[in-house]
């Protein structure tokens, strides 16, 4: 056997031995004498009842004995990266540690924090989010344990020999495993561009471990070395401390008090027996999709003896703990990290987690919050990630709000599902596209719209995958390319060297997308919400200029100076004033509102133009009025307290050093070299906009207002410097108009507008009564007049204006012994029929022969009728005829 990646020295000197797997074809070292590689479904899982460690360790003494290990070798421990990955435009969130190095390590952009080093990174994954609860071994919050070298030229760490060496130590001295149960399976990696060679580690049936050996990667030309290669190992930490306890699911390993606490209050003792079971077909089953969730169930009915009902009675309120269990603590970090739960990018899997979680609380019919159950995971995690300590109110806070928006849905759900409901043809059930639309619109889960309509639903099994496939990636920004050089020439960015400059001189080197690009240039282009800079160009107007590349683009009015000409600029210094101001003050307010309103509070996008500005920030709500005020008072004290603003460029490992990942507040920023803004003790960001030197040049700060713009995105419109004066005065001269309209000084308005409404009420009033006296006359003089049948009077009646007929013909037939008939003029005119009770008359069928000269319709009781419609100018012949109609309808 030759031409293994693996003849390591480590192996040879231990005395491995290298065997062919006869059920996979897999190759595999050990030093035990196994006939197969050891992974599911070679073999199924041997630990549970027996654990292969000579030590009980909890997940958070598992961690500890990892990391310090590892220590102890000479790896430099690394704080977790936070599970929203800002630092990446490509995907949302961490799911892997090494997506902490990616690109920016990896690409040889920074140094990474140690080398080697170890972490235990928090993560999260939702393409297996159906199954959670139900295997015993998928989680969408996890956390993995890793060491990572990183060996460039002349800087060589360790590879593959050290790799496995350190990793056989760890599981034999460390956790007291028999080093003739390690199994080490070759195999080959490959994923985000890169590939190597890589070893899984299996324990007693478990893969605990992998160990990749990045030194590829792939380009246009095909697969080449890499120039840097790089250990990159991943360790289950909750696998581990399964295996260590021995017991019969990963999540009765891992999830610690919170899992006995939901236990006792929903009095569920599963049979030990049935889990153990469980797990081991469920570990043996490779999981693709909701059938393997049913083969696992019915497989384990079968080798237990029992019924596939009576396995559900044991494992189904399980399942729901177990969901609970999980979803709480990866809300509590995504929360805790930044996320606000709402429709849209990683607010909507926080939702999704928020809306499951609940639905299992309310399956479990369990009279809890399920912000209760996320403040125990905090107890439970805060010694170990302390921020948790620190943002413990915020991260409650949101659960609440999200969990009483879920209530209101559910009030709603009923009609809703009603509604799509009655348009089905008989026997048919709703198509999936409008359950999705349900939950995504309307943020019910499909589960309880089965409740509403059992007969109508069915709920594949696979649905949350589904929809989080949706929402997996972020949206591709897409680039506009015109005509361009295939490299961008270079312009040397003078506003940055001095901000005051306006007057500069530069030669043009190109012409970019019909606009002139200049070696240098003062000229401030487009970018980080902050609008371009005008000006003159050798006195032709500059109307707008923008950056691609490298290059700042100018486009002028006219015709363009040639290549190579000198030209002379000038910059339009009061609106770059202005827009410094705005900017500067996007930065003060994201700063106080995070303060004043918690840590999920970023910036969602801004935009800065000189007469008005505004920021959006992430927050669950619109602000109060007194939130507003608040917001506006505290903004305006970092004015008046003049703090410097500090503006360095930084090297990006430097900067996250001192400031943390809010940095990007703006999205990710490419480079070695981020340009950092800092205001002094308030906030600091990656920026490329022009600021401030001290906070007291933005001068007054306005609100003018705040809305929410978005689920979970609030906007605050605002302005600063000359253009707040200039609202304020705008104010001032609206309050002044207002009162030389009412011949009061402003002061005086409140009582005025008061006394204008009470006299608008007086007179209301007056109307209402003049109007009662009108009818009653009216009323009065019509009886009076009219022609009788017999005894019955019969008044015919065109209604005058001011008067109100409904009244009238109420009024009318409360006179024994009369029908009254009112005609109605207008677009649409109406004819009402009464009569009093005394009088023998069907007033429907009066109206509807009265009806037939206008040709319209109506209907009504017997002693009051009436209608409308048809030939409006056809009403005086209506009522012309009225009084023959009723005397023959009365006679006959
Ligand atoms: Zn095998
Ligand atoms: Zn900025």
């Amino acid at each position: 056997m030759t031409g293994s990646e693996f003849d390591l020295a480590f192996f040879k000197e231990q005395g491995f031995k290298r065997t062919q797997c006869p059920k996979c074809k897999r190759y595999f070292w050990s030093l035990g004498d196994w006939a197969t590689c050891g992974e599911p479904p070679c073999e199924e899982y041997t630990f549970i009842g027996h654990s292969p460690m000579n030590q009980r360790l909890t997940l958070h003494e598992m961690r500890e004995a990892y990391l310090s290990f590892f220590e102890e070798n000479g790896h430099g421990r690394v704080k977790r990266y936070p599970i929203v990955a800002r630092w990446r435009d490509d995907v949302f969130f961490t799911q892997a540690s090494i997506y902490d190095f990616q690109p920016w390590v990896l690409n040889g952009v920074i140094e990474p924090p140690f080398n080697p080093l170890t972490i235990s990174q928090t993560c999260v994954r939702f393409n297996d989010i159906d199954n959670v609860g139900k295997t015993g071994r998928h989680f969408t919050f996890f956390e993995m344990c890793a060491h990572h070298a990183f060996n460039k030229e002349g800087r060589f760490i360790y590879f593959k020999d050290r790799t496995v060496e350190l990793c056989h130590r760890f599981f034999t001295e460390r956790l007291g495993t028999d080093p003739g149960k390690m199994r080490y399976v070759e195999e080959w990696w490959e994923g985000g561009g890169n590939a190597g060679p890589c070893v899984e580690v299996i324990l007693d049936g478990v893969e605990v471990a992998t160990l990749v050996f990045m030194m590829y990667r792939d380009t246009p030309e095909g697969r080449k070395p890499m120039e840097m290669t790089v250990v990159d190992t991943g360790y289950g930490l909750e696998r581990m401390t399964w295996v260590s306890q021995g017991v019969s699911s990963a999540y009765e390993a891992v999830f610690g008090p919170v899992v006995e606490w939901l236990k006792g209050l929903a009095c569920v003792r599963p049979d030990p027996l049935v889990l153990t079971e469980y797990s081991k077909v469920a570990g043996a089953t490779n999981m693709r999709t909701a059938a393997d969730v049913r083969r696992i169930r019915e497989t384990t009915a079968e080798r237990i003896g029992i019924g596939y009902e009576e396995l559900m009675r044991t494992v189904a309120p399980l399942e729901d703990i177990y969901v609970i269990c999980d979803h709480s603590r990866a809300l509590m970090l995504m929360l805790n990290d930044g996320v606000v739960p709402s429709n849209v990018r990683e607010g909507y899997f926080a939702r999704m987690l928020v809306r499951r979680a609940l639905r299992s609380i309310r399956s479990l019919d369990l009279d809890i919050r399920l912000a209760e159950v996320v403040s125990r995971q905090i107890d439970h995690f805060q010694d170990i990630f302390p921020e948790l300590r620190e943002n413990r109110e915020d991260i409650l806070g949101l659960v609440q709000v999200e969990e009483d928006r879920y209530f209101e849905t559910l009030g709603r759900g009923k009609q809703l599902v009603d509604r799509l409901v009655k348009d089905l043809r008989e026997g048919e059930k709703l198509p999936v596209e409008r359950l999705i639309e349900l939950y995504d619109s309307h943020g019910l889960n499909p589960e309880i719209a089965k409740e509403f309509a059992p007969d109508r639903i069915d709920v594949p099994d696979n649905f949350y995958i589904q929809v989080a496939a949706r929402h997996e990636r972020p949206e591709a920004a897409t680039e506009a390319s015109g005509d361009r050089p295939e490299r961008m020439p270079e312009t040397r960015m003078l506003y940055y060297e001095d901000p005051e400059l306006v007057e500069f001189e530069g030669t043009v080197i190109a012409e970019v997308d019909g606009g002139v690009v200049l070696d240098q240039t003062a000229f401030y282009p487009e970018g980080g919400g902050q609008e371009w800079d005008l000006g003159t160009l050798d006195g032709k107007k500059v109307c707008r200029v923008i950056k691609i590349k490298t290059a700042i683009v100018h486009f002028v009015e006219g015709e363009n100076p040639r290549i190579g000409a000198k030209v002379r600029g000038t910059i339009d210094l009061e609106r770059r004033q202005q827009l410094m101001r705005h900017h500067t003050a996007a930065h003060l307010i994201n700063g106080v509102a995070r303060t004043l309103f918690g840590n999920h509070v970023w910036q969602a996008g801004a935009h800065k133009a000189v007469d008005q500005a505004r920021l959006d920030i992430t927050h669950f709500e619109n602000l109060s009025t007194e939130q507003r005020d608040l917001l506006e008072r505290e903004v305006n004290r970092v004015v008046l307290q003049d703090r410097p603003v500090h503006i360095q460029f930084m090297q990006r490992d430097q900067a996250e050093r001192l400031h943390g990942y809010r940095l990007y507040q703006g999205g990710a920023v490419p480079g070695k070299v981020i340009r950092v803004v800092e205001v002094e003790g308030l906030d600091a960001e990656a920026c490329g906009g022009l600021h401030c030197s001290h906070t007291g040049m933005v001068g007054p700060v306005r609100i003018a207002r705040t809305k929410r713009i978005q689920d979970g995105v609030v906007r605050i419109e605002y302005t600063a410097g000359m253009a707040a004066v200039a609202g304020m005065q705008a104010d001032k001269r609206l309050v002044e108009g207002l009162g030389d309209m009412l011949n009061v000084p402003a002061e005086g308005l409140p009582e005025a507008v008061g006394r204008l409404q009470e006299e608008l009420r007086e007179q209301r009033k007056g109307i209402e009564r003049l109007s009662a006296a009108l009818n009653e006359l009216s009323v009065k003089a019509l009886v009076g007049s009219a022609p009788k049948v017999g005894p019955v009077r019969v008044v015919v009646h065109e209604a005058l204006p001011g008067e109100d007929p409904e009244e009238m013909s109420k009024r009318l037939a409360s006179v024994p012994g009369t029908v009254a008939v009112i005609g109605v003029p207008g677009e649409r005119a109406r004819l009402l029929v009464s009569r009093s009770s005394d009088v023998k008359l069907d007033c429907r069928k009066a109206l509807k022969r009265m009806m037939a000269v206008m040709g319209g319709g109506g209907g009504g009781k017997p002693d009051f009728a009436q209608g409308g419609g048809g030939d409006a100018s056809r009403l005086r012949d209506a009522l012309a005829g009225a009084f023959e109609i009723i005397s023959k309808e009365i006679e006959g």
